[in-house]
């Protein structure tokens, strides 16, 4: 149905009723002031031009007001996360009680570890993915030790069998089925950042509960890519950063999700903060702690304004234009990618990605036989960020909202003639 033409391309491009989005965005340019070919969004977002006049408003209103900005500003800081729930929430298919903008992704992890993994001498161990973001290998690592556990006892890793790349759920269910008793969480990252894989959460859940096991996920590369549907999934908690596909901007704050069904249980261990307390109180400052329902109830510090008007510009865009629409040119975007990437005469090029739509994002991560790093380095001399994972994968993600057919068109075109 594709056909590999620059022509089409252009044709899909002038079809495509988001595309007016790439004007709302500031693309980076070589020093001839051509575009870049942008595939780096899984990594880091471009900025979407209205994210200055965010910002400037809120540096307006503390020139304008000082700590009176709290309450006077034009979005007052006292209550400024709240401005965020409603359309992050929508972003994962969660409850506004299930969700809040707060800290870095890690640093969320670790919290709600403090609360969804408690492991006891019998049940301890805890599950993760073999190729499982770094971040999250040593964050999971170091509560197992902060809890007396060793690595080689308590971690278990789900792995791709002999001569795969891509996880099989009844792989996990084996070991669940087989360790259940002894394993406390399983921490799964929801798309794969390495092979793009994304993988069925309801399901996850659905073996993890069975043993009694809690089910967190890691949604760094989901939120903004594809949709969770958090709150049908049953998952207890996830997380996720924003400067990825939420386009926040380097560093940025992140999301936290913790399932209505333990929105309410104040028996749950916790770290505490003023900004889990009951609101309603904060400010008599004697009170003895009162903690907040739902997900505000893991919020600990006032949050940074700077950052958070960063995500509300993004989260703005994103309700403007809704994940279903973004999904569906995601799916044709992405599958021209694969189509055209297909369409190159060589065996030394395979796309590690799942094939079906509904197990993947818009990320596709290709293997080069025989290549090296200079293959990247030529790429990028060519103006096309990509990102290169030891020892032979590019991966590159075309991002729905900037990035267009004529910027796959080119990239595989420039691919072709450099393998
Ligand atoms: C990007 C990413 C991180 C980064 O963690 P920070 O705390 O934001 O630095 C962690 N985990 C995964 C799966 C990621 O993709």
């Amino acid at each position: 149905m594709y056909k590999n033409t620059l022509d089409y391309a252009i044709q899909l491009d002038k079809e495509d009723k988001l595309s007016y989005l790439r004007e709302e965005f500031h693309i980076p340019k070589d020093k001839n002031g051509n575009d870049w070919l942008y595939f780096t969004g899984n990594s880091l977002g471009l900025q979407p031009k209205r994210t200055q006049q965010y910002i400037q408003q809120e540096l307006d209103d503390w020139a304008k007001y000082g700590v009176e900005g709290h309450f006077e500003g034009k979005t007052p800081w006292l209550p400024y996360h709240e401005f965020l729930t409603d359309k992050m929430a929508k972003v994962v298919g969660a409850k506004p009680l299930e969700v809040v903008v707060m800290n870095t992704l890690t640093t969320n992890l670790h919290l709600l570890m403090v609360s969804f993994y408690q492991p006891t001498q019998k049940k301890f161990k805890i599950v993760i993915e073999s190729d499982a973001f770094p971040s999250d290998r040593y964050a999971v690592g170091s509560q197992l030790k902060f809890h007396g556990f060793n690595l080689e006892e308590g971690l278990i890793e789900w792995k791709p069998r002999e001569g795969e790349e891509l996880l099989r759920i009844e792989d996990l269910e084996k070991i669940v089925e087989e360790q259940g008793d002894e394993i406390a969480l399983l921490l799964i990252g929801g798309v794969n950042y390495y092979t793009g894989q994304y993988l069925d959460l309801k399901r996850i859940a659905e073996i993890g509960h069975a043993k009694n096991c809690m089910v967190g996920i890691d949604l760094a590369h989901g939120a903004g890519n594809i949709s969770p549907e958090l709150h049908d999934s049953g998952v207890d908690f996830a997380a996720w950063c924003t400067y990825k596909y939420l386009n926040s901007g380097p560093g940025s704050l992140a999301g936290l999700f913790v399932h209505e069904k333990h929105a309410d249980n104040k028996k749950l261990p916790r770290f505490a903060g003023w900004w889990n307390h009951n609101k309603e109180t904060r400010f008599n400052m004697r009170q003895p702690f009162d903690v907040m329902a739902g997900a505000e109830g893991w919020q600990l510090s006032n949050p940074p304004i700077l950052s958070m008007a960063a995500i509300r510009a993004s989260l703005d865009m994103f309700d403007e234009v809704g994940m279903i629409d973004l999904r569906e040119k995601s799916e044709k975007l992405t599958g021209y990618f694969e189509y055209l990437i297909q369409q190159i005469n060589t065996d030394r090029i395979r796309i590690i990605t799942p094939s079906n739509p509904k197990e993947r994002g818009c990320q596709l991560s290709i293997q080069v036989k025989n290549a090296d790093k200079s293959l990247h380095q030529k790429l990028t001399e060519n103006n096309i960020i990509t990102d290169w994972r030891e020892p032979d994968v590019i991966r590159c993600a075309p991002v729905p909202m900037y990035n267009s057919f004529q910027d796959v068109f080119k990239m595989v075109e420039i691919l072709k003639s450099l393998v």
